[in-house]
């Protein structure tokens, strides 16, 4: 357990708990607000992340901005945004049970310290890592589950909407849906 965010940054930055920082240019933290009401969580770096060592910067992470954007919301304000691992896995592969097992435990701890009254799960790793083992992102995408007093909501990774455009206009409904509840719950001006 750690009492601020600079001890446990210090920390993570050396992690060598799984076999995913043999491969890494730069362990990828997180960015944002650490005093922010509401996190997104992604599923892991990809290239441009792991070169640049911050969380959904290449074409994935221009959309992500203009979905932000589009519901006042800004990453250097009043988010913060995350990944389930902090290492890129080779190749974009999907992170391992047992690399996601091996870092959950630095986001726990991210959340401990923020504590968000909304996370976002960007994509599938992490809608089934932190919300049901069987999410659905098709069919469940938008919707708000309380789990320990934190609304959770799963959406589509912009990664996949590069790939699928047709499934951008379900993401802005969820990301208007999700302004609506910030508005609802969080007590801080968004
Ligand atoms: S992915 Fe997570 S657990 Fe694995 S080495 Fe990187 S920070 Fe540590």
């Amino acid at each position: 357990m750690y009492d601020n965010w600079e001890a446990l940054k210090t920390e993570c930055m050396q992690c060598r708990k799984c076999g995913l920082c043999e491969t890494r240019t730069n362990l990828v933290f997180g960015v944002g607000n650490e005093n922010a009401e509401v996190l997104f969580v992604g599923e892991g770096p990809g290239e441009n992340e792991d070169l640049q060592g911050e969380p959904f910067v290449g074409r994935g992470g221009q959309l992500l901005d203009k979905f932000l954007t589009a519901v006042d919301l800004d990453r250097k304000k009043n988010i913060y945004i995350a990944n389930i691992v902090k290492c890129r896995p080779p190749q974009n592969r999907d992170p391992k049970p047992e690399e996601q097992d091996a870092c959950i435990d630095w986001l726990r701890e991210q959340t401990r310290l923020m504590r968000p009254k909304i996370i976002v799960c960007l994509g599938r790793i992490s809608a089934q890592k932190l919300i049901s083992p069987d999410f659905k992102v098709t069919k469940q995408h938008g919707e708000f589950i309380e789990k320990g007093g934190i609304l959770f909501m799963g959406t589509f990774h912009p990664a996949a909407l590069l790939r699928n455009p047709l499934q951008k206009p379900d993401a802005l409904e969820d990301f208007l849906a999700l302004k609506k509840k910030i508005k609802e719950v969080c007590q801080r001006t968004y």
